[in-house]
């Protein structure tokens, strides 16, 4: 197989990819905040980093994934407080909903998926390391990390120091040392969550949770460090920060970022009023012509969603399973070389991949020979996998008007009918399916059936 190229926004470079351990390589991802349901931006990395998973396994045939979840926010507080429930109940309640939605999506479930709220000694752990080798000091009940101790902070983001000092508008806490330094540990209000710490009853900053939860599970330095570029400063910025500070070594050596999600051209937002959230839109479409779209354009592009992508989307989807559908046998066990890994090879060329599954359907259909057809389905459905695509069982059960089992049911008396010589009966089967828009094929191993799409 080809060699594995990564874009590495850490050097800016295209990078042929080498692990540290190709026995055992390692993958982080910073997951959602769980207070309601994320939006289809956030479904983006999700999709994304979910190939460059099933991608790797491929290759080195073994990879840990973290994804972790962050149920510690002050937006997760908020929401609790305004549902008038506890902060536990409303985040098992997103994980759950979480899930289902991931489900839907085909996202395989990361090798672990740690809560924040579960990993605060290791949080406190990093803080004390990093207090005892001068990058953080407490003053006030806060632990601050000190910024100006590291030469290289903005080495990710690309921003010198000076860009980043806040105007003077901004009000800077008067207990930091210098504006930059960002928080490790903060107190708590009476009605906010709270741990108990050498510093006083508090809790985390966002940061440091994923330079907690990354290296209790993949050790202090990993391969790729993967997130939204939304996600680059200050976030990925200060976890290197952190890890550098604690550990001496570079937390990852390979930082992947995927792009912006539009829709219709325009960011979403509140006030437009034009956020579209995971659960809401599945309720509208089958996960699979979601994933479709967000791996339509390449993941370090912009994507903008439109209803017109959409239907693309459902008519691509449409045709693959038309093509699986004339298959009388599919196997597990084909040989082939994959064109669709080799796409993916190169910094995850998706619409690549894509391009190559519409390439084998062209042959499906074109083919006359059963045997042919079935070899090429059986390659489509193997393609597909790398991508988490074609998994449904039934794709056109949702337009058909029938149920699996009355169309089954049917075929059988029809079957039975024609061996007993009702061509009659035969006949009106036929027809009555014909009318609930399912045509029935003969063929040497028995009758199939398609739905007649509009
Ligand atoms: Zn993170």
């Amino acid at each position: 197989m080809t060699s594995l190229h990564l874009y590495n926004s850490l050097t800016n470079k295209l990078e042929k990819f080498e692990s540290i351990d190709p026995d055992n390589v390692r993958m982080y991802a910073c997951g959602p905040t769980v207070y309601s349901s994320p939006h289809i931006g956030n479904a983006r990395p999700l999709v994304v980093f979910d190939v460059l998973f099933r991608l790797l396994k491929k290759i080195y045939g073994n990879a840990t994934y973290v994804r972790n979840l962050t149920d510690v926010d002050d937006k997760i507080n908020k929401r609790a407080f305004e549902r008038n429930i506890s902060i536990k109940e409303l985040t098992d309640e997103v994980i759950a909903e979480f899930h289902k939605s991931t489900d839907q999506l085909n996202v395989l479930p990361p090798t672990h998926e740690p809560r924040a709220t579960f990993h605060i000694k290791e949080m406190l752990d990093i803080i004390n390391l990093l207090i005892k080798n001068e990058f953080a000091y407490v003053v006030e009940g806060h632990v601050l990390f000190r910024v100006k101790k590291l030469d290289n902070y903005g080495q990710l983001s690309k921003r010198s120091v000076e860009d980043m000092i806040p105007g003077s508008r901004v009000e800077v806490a008067p207990y930091k040392e210098d504006p930059l330094d960002f928080v490790l540990w903060k107190p708590s209000k009476e009605n906010e969550p709270s741990w108990d710490s050498p510093f006083g009853k508090g809790r985390p900053g966002w940061h440091i949770e994923c330079s907690a939860m990354s290296s209790k599970y993949l050790g202090r330095q990993f391969d790729i460090h993967a997130g939204g570029q939304d996600l680059i400063f200050p976030h990925h910025e200060n976890e290197i920060a952190q890890n550098f500070g604690a550990f001496g070594c570079l937390m990852a050596n390979y930082w992947v970022h995927n792009g912006l999600l539009l829709v219709d051209n325009q960011k979403m937002s509140k006030s437009i009023g034009n956020i579209i959230s995971l659960d809401e839109i599945l309720q509208k479409l089958d996960g699979e012509i979601i994933r479709y779209v967000l791996l339509s354009s390449h993941y370090q592009k912009t994507l903008n969603w439109t209803d017109q992508i959409v239907n693309q989307a459902k008519l691509a989807l449409d045709r693959f399973y038309g093509a699986l559908s004339s298959a009388t046998k599919i196997s597990d066990d084909v040989d082939f070389e994959s064109k669709v890994a080799a796409a993916l090879c190169n910094n995850l060329n998706t619409p690549l991949a894509l391009q190559r599954l519409m390439e084998i359907t062209d042959q499906i259909y074109k083919t006359d020979d059963q045997q042919e057809k079935n070899r090429l389905c059986s390659i489509l459905k193997k393609e597909a996998e790398i991508l988490g695509l074609l998994m449904r069982e039934n794709w056109f059960q949702k337009d058909a008007k029938l149920s699996e089992e009355e169309i089954a049911r049917l075929l059988r008396e029809r079957t039975k009918a024609k061996s007993e010589r009702n061509f009659q009966r035969a006949d009106e089967i036929r027809n009555y399916l014909l009318d609930n828009k399912i045509k029935i094929e003969d063929t040497k191993d028995g009758p199939i059936w398609k739905v007649i799409l509009d």
